[in-house]
């Protein structure tokens, strides 16, 4: 049944306001097959998880999918390696707290992302030095228009730093993702597993708590109280996380920005790329806690934008005039991370 001028306040962590024309929610292949053969003459349709990297700035004149197909299946295991098929609608965090209980790892850097398994690939969500293409396998998606289905190996996703074949005109919004399978490290098989450490405050945390013997569980502890520390809870402050791509430039473009500005934060990525900290690029601004038309650059973290009263209109208002900002201080453009509805 398709809810008419649906308020979908609940169904984005930006709390905004926005009406969709349409809306629906699938916990099935058949009632989305359903959904896209009944939909209403001439509107399209719009594929929503978690809203978790959405800003509907405006109301959406489409039929809002929303995917809530649940299920997770054990569907290969050989050696130490464990393959794992899990339905779009299912939440991602769930599913690493399901993989640690199961004793499998691979999932644990990843842990407390919000969201669904389905919107995963999209971006190639990514945290703590892993991205999702590390442990995917293929994912199963159907066509909107026709409603034909394919499968994708990780080669034809076409993954990259926030980035997938989703993301490109040929493919972006004419795909829902029902499922996705993943290749994770089964512990009962004796693997050894690498945990990767090194990123961000990983260590120093490791260090306070004195572990010396790692598991996927603690490992996901540590993550889950660094991210808790860092981030805020949208529940709480209603947002998308980071706002901006951390913009990727040439080594000399960030040489020349180095010049200008010596303690510029930024990571080799090859020996002519390198990936700025849009973070520090804003901080340095002076936006951090500045609060705008309704919108607010977090206190602890300037890449997070808030809601605080003004809506997804408010935050995109912001967002430019920070844009503009690091535009004209260090010549780079900062690309927005979520998809914006104006
Ligand atoms: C506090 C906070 C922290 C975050 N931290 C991180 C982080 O560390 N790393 C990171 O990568 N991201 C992070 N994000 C962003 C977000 O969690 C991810 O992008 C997540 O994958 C979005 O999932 P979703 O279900 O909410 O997608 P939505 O916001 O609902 O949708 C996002 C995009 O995916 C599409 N989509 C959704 N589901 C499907 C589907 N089944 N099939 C096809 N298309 C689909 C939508 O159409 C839209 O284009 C964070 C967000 C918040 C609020």
């Amino acid at each position: 049944m398709f809810k008419k001028q649906y308020c979908l306040v609940d169904n984005n962590t930006l709390a905004s306001e926005a009406l969709a024309a349409y809306f629906y929610a699938f916990s099935s292949e058949e009632q989305l097959s359903e959904a896209l053969t009944h939909r209403p003459d001439g509107v399209g349709c719009f594929v929503l998880g978690s809203g978790s990297n959405v800003v509907f700035a405006s109301d959406m004149d489409t039929l809002v999918l929303h995917n809530v197909i649940q299920g997770i299946d054990v569907v290969d295991q050989v050696d130490g390696s464990v393959w794992v098929k899990v339905a779009g609608g299912v939440l991602w965090h769930s599913l690493v707290l399901w993989s640690i209980k199961k004793g499998y790892s691979g999932l644990e850097n990843l842990s407390l992302i919000p969201g669904t398994v389905g919107a995963a690939p999209i971006q190639n969500i990514g945290a703590y030095g892993v991205e999702l293409c590390d442990v995917f396998e293929s994912l199963d998606a159907i066509e909107i228009k026709t409603g034909r289905r394919i499968s994708l190996n990780k080669g034809q996703c076409d993954f990259a730093y926030r980035h997938s074949v989703f993301k490109t005109p040929a493919y972006a919004g004419q795909w829902v993702v029902v499922s996705v399978t993943l290749k994770l490290c089964s512990l009962k098989e004796g693997v050894g597993v690498e945990f990767k450490t090194e990123y961000g405050e990983i260590e120093a945390e490791l260090a306070r708590r004195n572990i010396a013997q790692l598991t996927p569980e603690l490992m996901s502890n540590v993550i889950v109280s660094i991210r808790q520390r860092k981030l805020p809870d949208p529940n709480v402050l209603p947002n998308v996380g980071s706002f901006f791509k951390n913009p990727i430039v040439s080594t000399r473009e960030c040489r020349r920005i180095k010049n200008k500005f010596p303690d510029l934060v930024n990571y080799s990525l090859s020996e002519d790329k390198c990936k700025l900290a849009a973070g520090w690029m804003i901080d340095q601004l002076g936006w951090k806690g500045r609060e705008d038309g309704g919108a607010k650059v977090h206190d602890q973290q300037a890449l997070v934008l808030t809601n605080v009263g003004g809506g997804g209109k408010a935050v995109v208002d912001l967002s430019k005039k920070i844009q503009a900002d690091v535009k004209d201080a260090f010549g780079v453009f900062l690309e927005p991370e979520p998809l914006i509805f104006i």
